[in-house]
């Protein structure tokens, strides 16, 4: 009889995971709390005592302890760190979107595409270093130098989502670095583990002790002393609308500066004379990619009646080809949820779905067979008929489930789309250009796409919504180092002449 080779059962270590304060690691007291595979709950990737209040302040302390000197170093040496920093995540790309599919459940090429987005945000803002620049301006007073520079705020709060545990604490924190403050970082309970790579890559970058710290901790026991400590000079948030609303209405009342990225029901605009094959690819990469788990998926398919039929049907025939399992298998497309919390509320979201009249075209529970039963799997799934006043038409789910609703007009559309608490980004098809321009005209929305979908960003240009999707800067590009930056004007007189001038 031949031999069958077995291929040995890989055994994971459970990793303990630390706070990262003043250039330490240390254990905290609090409760432990496991980061779990969520495509296989046996595997438990890392554990960690999660911080009290008072690790929170000590973090705050050794941030801003190390900020004069960190401010007092150049710039361009600032930007340099982070440069060094890139290298590092670069020469990791593999083991992160492997760590990063096994903790958050993303497949593994949306994984590699998030570290390379990171990566890219990282190369853009090192570049800030050597462009953080104020201006000159002639002034009305005569032999007067007049111009300004850009200064660091301080001590920051970054607070972080699970959902792009990779990309959005670069895109927060390189910036952050780069404008020469010094940061108390706080990602979410469900990624610690890529919250400790993302740490690990500043910290062999050469980043002094004290300039990034990291608490890991629930948001309840160490959320409100990161917005509330007068030592806090600004709070960089992205996640929930509830927790947004409750982070910026604190930092309001303190006077403090505030950026809040939140959540999204993204709208894609189908018209009759659309080009149908790639807005099918379009709206099934952008409603089911991530396992619909992004701030920018597609949650509402406005469709021209004309062709909604047949678009849906396509679409149906598309998911039944769609493979759901642990995304480190390469023939998978779908990976699970997060969490348990998310499971369960995606799967009460379908069943609201169904009690209010919307018809289940496809999915609709829970994903069963074969290597399904130890995570958090749910169908991908198509309400069809969503009428505007359905929860499902208004609210976030953030799972893979598309609300379809049909219109006769362009009119009825952009109506449509913008009858929505939130605006985050949007998308249209159609090969009528004035519809095009209208559309990104008048859409309610922070990011507009046409012939695209509703997903994505690119480091130099601004990311954020408006309505419930965004309060305060934007991220990314030049406002994401301005939001962390207060220009200070100087008059220098340098003859003594001005005194004669009646101006002031
Ligand atoms: P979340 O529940 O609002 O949590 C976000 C972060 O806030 C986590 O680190 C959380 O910590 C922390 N937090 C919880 N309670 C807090 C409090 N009282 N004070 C301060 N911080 C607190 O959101 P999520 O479930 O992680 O992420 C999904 C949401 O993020 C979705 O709504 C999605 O649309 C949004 N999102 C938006 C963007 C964008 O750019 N617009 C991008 C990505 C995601 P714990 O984990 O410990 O609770």
């Amino acid at each position: 009889m031949p031999s069958v080779k077995v291929k040995p059962v890989q055994k994971t270590q459970t990793a303990v995971l630390k706070q990262y304060v003043g250039g330490q690691w240390y254990e905290a007291s609090g409760p432990e709390i496991a980061s779990i595979n969520p495509a296989n709950t046996d595997d438990v990737i890392a554990k960690f005592r999660s911080a009290t209040r008072e690790d929170a302040l000590k973090a705050i302390e050794a941030a801003q302890k190390a900020f004069e000197a960190w401010r007092g170093t150049p710039a361009p040496v600032r930007g340099r760190i982070v440069l060094k920093a890139l290298q590092i995540a670069e020469s990791r790309k593999e083991a992160l979107a492997r760590l990063m599919t096994r903790e958050e459940g993303k497949i593994l090429p949306e994984a590699l595409g998030e570290v390379a987005k990171g990566n890219n945000l990282l190369e853009w803002f090192a570049g800030e270093g050597m462009r953080f620049m104020g201006t000159s301006a002639p002034s009305e007073l005569p032999k007067n130098l007049l111009y300004t520079v850009r200064q660091p705020l301080g001590v920051v709060s970054i607070i972080t989502p699970w959902n792009f545990p990779w990309a959005i604490p670069c895109w927060k924190i390189a910036p952050a670095l780069v404008a020469g403050n010094t940061v108390v970082f706080k990602p979410a309970s469900s990624t610690p583990a890529m919250a400790v790579e993302v740490v690990k890559v500043f910290e062999e970058a050469g980043l002094p002790a004290g300039v990034l710290n990291l608490v890991l901790g629930s948001g309840s026991s160490v959320g409100d002393v990161l917005v509330q400590d007068p030592r806090i000079r600004a709070v960089s948030f992205t996640g929930s609308n509830g927790i947004g609303k409750r982070v910026y209405s604190k930092a309001g009342l303190r006077g403090i500066k505030f950026t809040c990225e939140m959540g999204g029901k993204n709208p894609c605009v189908v018209m009759e004379d659309a080009d149908l094959e790639l807005a099918l690819e379009g709206v099934f990469k952008g409603a089911f990619g991530s396992t619909g788990q992004r701030c920018t998926a597609t949650s509402r398919l406005i469709i021209h009646e004309k062709v909604a039929d047949a678009f849906v049907n396509s679409l149906i025939d598309k998911l039944k080809t769609l493979k759901i399992g642990d995304g480190l298998e390469p023939s998978v497309g779908l990976g699970p949820l997060v969490d348990e919390h998310q499971y369960r509320s995606v799967l009460e979201y379908l069943e609201i779905g169904k009690k209010e009249g919307a018809v289940l075209r496809f999915g609709g529970g829970k994903a069963e067979g074969p290597g399904l039963k130890k995570g958090y799997f749910v169908e991908p799934t198509i309400f069809d008929h969503v009428k505007p006043f359905m929860r499902i038409f208004k609210e976030e789910i953030f799972g893979p489930v598309l609300a379809v609703t049909r219109i006769k007009t362009f009119e009825e559309a952009l109506a449509l789309a913008n009858d929505c608490e939130f605006g985050l980004t949007c998308a249209i098809y159609t090969q009528d250009i004035s519809r095009a321009m209208q559309f990104a005209d008048r859409i309610e929305t922070g990011m507009v796409h046409v012939n695209s979908p509703t997903i994505g960003g690119e480091a130099q240009v601004p990311f954020g919504g408006v309505k419930g999707s965004g309060v305060g800067e934007r991220e990314m590009a030049k406002e994401g180092v301005l939001f962390f930056s207060e220009p200070k004007t100087v008059f220098l007189d340098y003859t003594g002449q001005a005194r004669k001038s009646n101006i002031y």
